[in-house]
């Protein structure tokens, strides 16, 4: 085995064959730790030759996904747990990841044991925290709270069905000179898991934590080394959101609705109408209705525009990119003649939910028109469509499930570009914003 030296910079990641004495990527001073990689598996195999297959008989079935039992969390992963995946689940502390990882645990653990790598709590706080949650598989979660991670590679995890590391910032592996949580330490860590899940064939799932500053080193650097990075955010009114943010084995752009109660998280499986329960009409407010990863439901989008109090006009966003709301008022301003650039414009998203869909940008201008000629829409009425840059108003996928959603939910007239009435451009808008107000349409 061939080993290669190298420089790693601990604040930041930056690697070099050469020592550095300050960090060209980061600027920090003394941050080089020099270690030794090990390039094992392929100076292994260049070693042997390699073994080459026709496709025809390469193995195509599809290996079959296990069962999380937790609906949300299926779909979330794109249909279960694929084996050998590596699954890294980030969010700030005490946010649920812990929780989840346990309810999971005890779910699969009915069927086969369940190691449990906890370097985050106490053993002792585990159990605890088992009991809290009435976990009924207990005995078939196996823990250690081992902080050096080295012996995994050689201790028998075959029996295993799944793996959970709780968390990447706390364990270590010896042979790296690097505090654990440290962006080395971190690397090296999710480097030995990840080949280990494949290698096993057994999940992995890797808890990781972030903080708002991004203090701790960790996800970024290993979300391109797993297959699968899951999210988990709270919002204000309590829910707890696992957002699918990457996944080689499936879309992208999931989110799963959880719930935190006294015995655990509980996934709330219908969300279509769940972010338009408070909605009531008022000038500013507008239902859309969203497309993210597999389903579609409908959201509340506010907007309050208002005189500047200081000189320069504020732009807030909370919800959605703060880009789609520059680009909604810029396109109000310059092609409708709505003259929204001198003045003060605040959206929100209401239920905390962040939404990447740019099929809001037509209930953004509605809510933003609405606000300003302050008129309120009338109930049961749901906006969708992208808007260009020329002023028009685009279609968007999934146009029929957002329709038949739509409906479903008792808003059964829809404002989007579809149809023989449908809009066209952004000028159209308040004209049909102010015939709905006095019912002429
Ligand atoms: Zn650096």
């Amino acid at each position: 085995m061939k080993k290669k030296r190298s420089y790693v910079c601990d604040v930041c990641g930056y690697e070099s064959p050469a020592w550095f004495g300050r960090c060209p990527s980061c600027n920090e001073w003394n941050t080089a730790i020099a270690f030794l990689t090990e390039r094992d598996q392929e100076d292994s195999s260049s070693a042997a030759g390699f073994e080459a297959k026709p496709l025809s008989e390469i193995d195509g079935d599809e290996s079959p996904r296990m069962d999380t039992r937790i609906e949300e969390l299926n779909r979330s992963l794109g249909g279960g747990i694929v084996p050998g995946s590596a699954i890294l689940v980030s969010g700030e502390p005490g946010i649920g990841k812990s929780t989840l990882m346990l309810q999971l645990s005890d779910l699969i653990a009915g069927e086969k044991p369940v190691l449990y790598i906890s370097g985050e709590e106490s053993v002792r706080q585990l159990r605890l925290r088992a009991e809290r949650l009435r976990l009924s598989n207990k005995e078939r979660i196996e823990v250690v709270s081992a902080n050096e991670i080295d012996s995994l590679k050689v201790s028998g995890i075959d029996k295993y069905g799944m793996v959970v590391v709780d968390s990447l910032q706390t364990i270590r592996m010896s042979s790296v000179p690097s505090l654990p949580g440290s962006v080395v330490q971190v690397r090296e860590c999710s480097n030995m898991l990840v080949s280990l899940a494949k290698s096993s064939d057994i999940p992995f799932l890797m808890v990781s934590h972030i903080t708002k500053g991004g203090q701790i080193a960790g996800p970024k650097l290993v979300e391109h080394l797993v297959d699968t990075v899951l999210y988990f955010e709270s919002s204000k009114t309590g829910y707890r959101f696992l957002r699918t943010v990457k996944n080689r084995f499936g879309p992208s752009d999931e989110i799963a609705v959880f719930e935190m109660t006294s015995e655990g998280l509980r996934e709330v499986s219908d969300i279509s109408s769940l972010f338009v329960e408070d909605y009531t009409s008022a000038p500013g407010n507008v239902v859309s209705v969203i497309y993210e990863g597999s389903r579609a439901f409908l959201i509340e989008v506010q907007a309050l525009v208002s005189k500047p109090v200081y000189g320069t006009p504020r732009r807030l966003a909370s919800g959605v990119p703060l880009e789609r709301l520059l680009l909604v008022t810029a396109v109000l301003t310059k092609r409708a003649g709505i003259p929204l650039d001198s003045l003060d414009l605040y959206l929100n998203v209401a239920g905390g939910l962040q939404i990447e869909d740019t099929g809001v940008d037509l209930a953004i201008a509605a809510a933003l028109v609405s606000s300003y000629t302050d008129t309120s829409l009338p109930e049961g009425v749901a906006f969708f469509g992208e808007i260009g840059l020329d002023g028009t108003v685009r279609s968007v996928s999934s146009t029929e499930k957002r329709v038949e959603r739509a409906k479903k939910s008792s808003f059964s007239r829809i404002a989007a570009p579809e149809g023989r009435n449908g809009i066209k451009d952004v000028k159209q808008l308040l004209k049909i914003i102010g015939g709905m107000k006095s019912g002429k349409e």
